[in-house]
């Protein structure tokens, strides 16, 4: 398909819900068709009745008598593996096939309550382990440009509905840039903030220290408009902040953008390159000051991620037992959970549970996780560094554009997909990806920009302005 016009947002929706000349009602149930129509993409795993009825007609009314809150009527997809009663939740995984949760997120429970409607969970890498949304139990993901291609992943799915406008917004997680990515294979916006702005109660732990939801949106005043109000300390998660620390304070004019050398970029399509020389142009002719910076440990960034996100994950996913929740294999042998585990798993998530595993046992943990974790504080203060004399970084989101379907089968060559996205995580600071450009295919590029630790709201700032007309 061609995408639809970037400018159906929700920012613009909402005026017209406000004059009388759009019907919540009526926009839920065009996007639900849409969900139908498109169902060859396989971007959702759920679909709720929730965004019928009345829920939708009770936001006409407020509309009506002007008692609308500040999502009244946004249409939002939840990646399945946040946490929302009603429907159920797999994390694309058989070993949560038919598990039911028995809360609501944070983050869901703050949407409800500023009027938004949830639409649906959508389709994912299992467990939020992968970089093309192939490797669902429910299916492949699909790109909605090009079929044959996929749309990125972990959050695949939550791309494609935004893309494909079957909703306003999604959520998704990123833990090395499974928003990022997708959003730039898909054409949308993809922001992640700062560890700990966004609360990660009822968010299925993947890499704790490196997991934060982030937002898809068609324009980055949407993603805006979406954290502002799933934002803010949260007493049920403990790593959330407890202040909003840097509100954007005044409107800056003149912001400083580091630039990275021809060298940083070495391994990226040609297309990918010529659109960070342009992108570079654009934010000069925009008003920033532009300079070089360097990022000296480029090459630790995929070891030190690959070591901490797996030893996490080994961790975390000990919970599915058999005993606990969803699945269990009918096998009345002395090893219940091994079977249900080796059922239940697909091979990346076994994959990585073992390299995890390993990196953690006694006899390789100095050599591994905690040189990795060594890295990692020496990849932040490099970062520190870097921001002491520049607002923000520009540097590509992904190497290449939306791949084949198949093209990639090396775990590692995937992995290396995420060479621009992860060190994000690593640092816990915010960055946003903006789609910039096209390839001579006409598949989408994405610019990402990256701000010091709790510098959200002036990255979206920024990076509003330099997309907007
Ligand atoms: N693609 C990365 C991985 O496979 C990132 C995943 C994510 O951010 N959830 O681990």
């Amino acid at each position: 398909m061609t995408l639809p016009d970037s400018k159906l947002t929700f920012t613009a929706d909402r005026e017209l819900f406000a004059s009388g000349s759009a019907r919540v009602a009526d926009r839920a149930a065009e996007f639900l068709q849409r969900i139908d129509q498109y169902s060859d993409l396989n971007a959702f795993i759920s679909v709720s009745e929730h965004a019928f009825g009345s829920l939708a007609s009770d936001s006409d009314e407020r509309y009506t008598s002007g008692l609308q809150r500040p999502l009244e009527g946004l249409a939002i997809a939840l990646k399945d593996n946040i946490s929302f009663k009603g429907l159920r939740l797999t994390c694309a995984s058989r070993i949560l096939e038919t598990f039911e949760p028995v809360f609501n997120a944070t983050v869901v429970e703050r949407l409800l309550n500023s009027g938004a409607l949830i639409i649906g969970k959508t389709n994912m890498d299992e467990f939020a382990m992968g970089s093309s949304s192939e490797h669902s139990y429910f299916g492949p993901v699909k790109n909605p440009l090009d079929p044959q291609r996929v749309p990125g992943g972990s959050s695949g799915g939550s791309a494609v509905a935004v893309a494909a406008r079957m909703c306003h917004v999604a959520l998704g997680s990123d833990t090395g840039g499974s928003v990022r990515q997708p959003a730039a294979f898909c054409g949308v916006v993809g922001f992640k903030p700062s560890y700990g702005r966004i609360s990660r109660y009822g968010l299925v732990a993947f890499a704790s220290s490196l997991d934060q939801i982030g937002i898809f949106a068609r324009s980055v005043d949407d993603a805006a408009l979406v954290f502002d109000v799933i934002k803010g300390h949260d007493p049920m998660d403990s790593t959330s902040v407890a202040t909003d620390t840097r509100q954007s304070t005044t409107q800056r004019k003149g912001y400083r953008v580091g630039f990275l050398s021809d060298e940083f970029i070495d391994g990226c399509d040609e297309s990918v390159r010529s659109a960070y020389a342009l992108f570079r142009e654009h934010l000069i002719s925009r008003g920033a000051e532009v300079s070089d910076v360097s990022l000296p440990n480029k090459q630790t960034w995929i070891p030190t991620y690959f070591i901490l996100a797996t030893a996490e994950a080994s961790s975390n996913l000990a919970r599915y037992d058999g005993v606990r929740y969803g699945v269990r294999a009918d096998d009345t042998s002395s090893d219940m959970i091994t079977a249900t585990r080796t059922a239940g798993f697909g091979k990346e998530v076994q994959r990585r549970i073992m390299l995890g595993t390993y990196v953690l046992s006694s006899g390789y943990y100095d050599a591994y996780y905690k040189k990795a974790q060594q890295t990692r504080r020496l990849i932040a203060e490099a970062y520190a560094e870097v921001f002491n004399k520049v607002d923000f970084i520009a540097m590509p989101t992904a190497p290449t554009t939306a791949f084949q379907r198949g093209e990639i089968t090396d775990p590692v060559q995937m992995w290396l997909s995420d060479l621009y996205t992860v060190s994000a995580n690593i640092a816990g600071i915010p960055a946003i990806s903006l789609p910039f450009g096209t390839d001579s295919s006409g598949l989408p590029i994405g610019m990402q920009l990256q701000g010091a630790m709790f510098s959200d709201e002036d990255l979206l700032q920024f990076s509003g302005k330099l997309i907007s007309a």
